[in-house]
């Protein structure tokens, strides 16, 4: 179901559990600090569930936070349905980044349009090519990005912290859900009449290019449906695999603490490894780092780390 309700420019609380409405104000905080404190900062819309909430308190927030998202030329129907839903609710014109051309040339020249289905490495290289080397351009020359991962969406993503830096593409990272539920995102995106990926109501928890995501079962994993041909521990896109150092447990966007955990890459297929390369969780070691280390400063300490 997609909505094309006008925003209202008030948050309805009443609408919402008291425990939520605690998560949602610190998000909403969380949010507009990292407009304040890390700009320019952007938001990697997924237009999955979780990203729609992030979508609305970022625009209901007026937060000076560029939103885009990432069609690799494979996205379902669906998903480009709701990308017009989001248009018509909130007037805003999301930036899309596209593959390479030249990149999906020699890729399918050189193994078939559905190579993905042949081997993990292949599916890995054409998720390198559809989202990896795009993410990166719509990172290129920002200081913070924004996604919507939780904990709860998969094994691989349960030491998911609220903020790392990013090493890989040298800015930070933050996620503001990463203690929702399931619970919370979907009370939010009723309780608001935020549109959503029509594909939830059929089955799909997570849903990511038309070939590679399928329903799920009663009782399976949320990201089950993701490459479902593939062992469970090889599941991600690649979109979150680089280097990264966990910052804390504070919900404030500002570094200030001094013990920070640095995280190291790690490629073999373990339950690290379920990313599709945008969201790899690393093996952590450990570092100190001085308040108010600035970008630069985190980068630096992971390479000698
Ligand atoms: S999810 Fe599938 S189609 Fe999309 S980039 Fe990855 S392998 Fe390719």
């Amino acid at each position: 179901m997609s909505s094309s309700r006008p925003m209202s420019a008030h948050f309805d609380s009443d609408k919402l559990s008291s425990p939520l409405a605690g998560k949602v104000a610190a998000a909403a905080r969380l949010l507009a600090d990292i407009a304040d404190a890390h700009a320019p900062a952007v938001f990697a819309n997924s237009l999955g569930a979780e990203d729609m909430v992030l979508t609305d308190l970022i625009l209901r927030g007026g937060l000076a936070i560029e939103i885009f998202s990432l069609d690799s030329g494979r996205l379902p129907q669906e998903t480009h349905a709701l990308m017009q839903d989001i248009r018509r609710h909130y007037g805003l014109r999301l930036k899309l980044f596209y593959p390479r051309h030249d990149l999906i040339e020699e890729y399918t020249a050189n193994h078939g349009i559905n190579a993905f289905f042949d081997s993990v490495e292949l599916r890995r290289a054409c998720c390198q090519v559809r989202k990896v080397e795009p993410l990166r351009r719509a990172l290129a020359g920002k200081r913070a990005w924004i996604t919507g991962m939780r904990a709860q969406q998969a094994p691989s993503r349960e030491a998911l912290p609220l903020r790392q830096f990013d090493a890989t593409n040298g800015l930070m990272k933050f996620n503001p859900l990463v203690e929702w539920s399931e619970q919370d995102v979907w009370a939010y995106l009723r309780g608001t009449g935020v549109p959503y990926n029509a594909l939830h109501d059929r089955g799909y928890p997570s849903i990511g290019c038309a070939p590679c995501t399928r329903a799920i079962a009663a009782g399976e994993d949320l990201r089950a449906g993701r490459w479902w041909w593939e062992s469970a521990d090889t599941k991600e896109c690649g979109l979150h695999r680089s280097p990264l150092v966990t910052l804390g447990t504070s919900t404030q966007a500002n570094i200030d603490e001094g013990d920070v955990k640095a995280r190291s890459t790690g490629r073999s297929q373990s339950a690290d490894t379920k990313e599709c390369g945008l969201h790899r969780i690393p093996v952590s070691v450990r570092t100190t780092l001085p308040e108010n280390a600035d970008e630069s400063t985190l980068a630096a300490a992971l390479r000698s780390a």
